[in-house]
């Protein structure tokens, strides 16, 4: 696989700083340990200027190439989960009940690299704007960062993003010409009723009967509502009713869930749906309703020129049959979304070996993939903006 041959020559440096981040794994916007570390490399690299402190503990770096152009960004997603690591490897979490168990460690370490070559080699035109975002995995940290104004204050103008894939073999690429990843948005419902004596129905009005017959009705919004053509899921993942005795029925139910689409018309469908059925059940069963839908990250849609262009840096690294434009969208999400709402450009898919999945305890990053990565960072870089 053609990795730079710099990068190849500090690929042992990136394992180091790969195993420390994994090491220290830290959760959501509270991330100082790792953005001390992110900002204390970027510094003895050499960048031109590094911002901290965006969206908590954000960093935004620029590094300047030779004459003037446009800045490109590379952003990288730094946060762990909540999840006690099982692997057993020697640079295990030594946080208990945290670890990085997506990779976000190999990712910060691959935008690094990136930075470590670029900053040596400055074979560009115009900057480049290295994004480390937290809370990538709940809280949208990349939407802060955006709605910090991190597009506008940097000028940038295209934005790349790499997720692992161990779903795919080693160096497999996923560059989709559209849609990737679903949105992802929650809902929480409440039903209120008297409640009463269980042997006195006939005086009560029961919340819980309502929340079941609610639960099946809501199915009908993916099976007769949504075209056919278009993706959608809605599960309902939480019911919560009852009290300490049997004899009692409860005055209050409630539901919750998650709806995963791939447009605007899907994601208004499913509030407007779910608000009608809700009101229509309560109504049907005497109870009162309340519906709060919450948009979450929304759907990741890469630009398709943009994606072209990066299948071809791809296919530059890891080989021409290693590439796949046509990869099948995934109804999981990813808050490199807000990024792409604001500017054109794509996120790519890199396997690691297939292997344990994604939020699982005995998941680990492939090291071998960061120079891959990495590579890939900065021919496109080099590529977009050529001297
Ligand atoms: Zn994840
Ligand atoms: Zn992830």
């Amino acid at each position: 696989m053609p990795v730079l041959n710099r990068i190849a020559g500090f690929a042992d440096e990136m394992k180091e700083w790969r195993h420390w981040l994994h090491r220290n794994p830290e959760l959501g916007f509270d991330l100082p340990k790792t953005a001390a570390f992110v900002a204390g490399k970027l510094s003895e690299i050499g960048v031109d200027e590094i911002h901290e402190g965006i969206a908590e503990t954000g960093i935004v770096a620029i590094i300047n190439g030779q004459g003037p152009g446009p800045t490109i960004g590379l952003r990288a997603d730094m946060d762990a989960l909540p999840i006690t690591e099982t692997t057993g490897a020697p640079h295990a979490s030594e946080t208990p009940g945290v670890m990085h168990a997506c990779g976000h460690d190999g990712h910060t370490t691959m935008l690094l690299g990136a930075a470590k070559y670029l900053t040596e080699t400055r074979r560009f035109k115009g900057r480049v704007a290295l994004i480390f975002q937290p809370a990538e995995e709940g809280g949208g940290g990349g939407g802060v960062m955006v709605r910090e104004g991190i597009m506008d204050r940097f000028d940038i103008a295209q934005v790349y993003g790499i997720h692992n894939a161990p779903t795919n073999d080693f160096g497999v690429t996923d560059v989709a010409k559209g849609p990737i990843m679903a949105s992802a948005d929650e809902f929480f419902i409440t039903f209120k009723g008297t409640g009463g004596h269980a042997a006195r129905p006939e005086v009560a009005t029961d919340p819980l009967m309502c929340a079941v017959s609610t639960v099946q009705a809501l199915q009908s919004i993916v099976s007769r509502n949504r075209p056919g053509f278009e993706p959608m899921i809605l599960s309902v993942t939480q019911i919560h009713a009852g009290g300490p005795a049997t004899n009692i029925i409860w005055p209050e139910a409630r539901i919750g869930g998650t709806v995963r689409a791939f447009s605007e018309e899907i994601r208004n469908l499913a509030e407007h749906r779910i608000t009608e059925i809700v009101m229509g059940q309560a109504s049907a069963f005497g109870v009162t309703a309340d519906v709060n839908y919450e948009r979450s990250y929304p759907p990741t849609i890469n630009d398709a020129e943009k994606a072209a262009f990066a299948a071809d840096v791809a296919r530059e690294i890891v080989g021409p049959e290693n590439v796949n434009e046509n990869p099948t969208p995934k109804m999981g999400s990813e808050d490199f979304s807000y990024m792409l709402n604001e500017r054109p450009g794509a996120y790519v898919r890199i396997g690691q070996g297939k292997g344990v999945l994604l939020h699982q305890p005995n998941y680990d990053f492939n090291d071998d993939i960061a120079p891959v990565g990495a590579s890939f960072f900065a021919r496109l870089v080099e590529t977009a903006q050529p001297l």
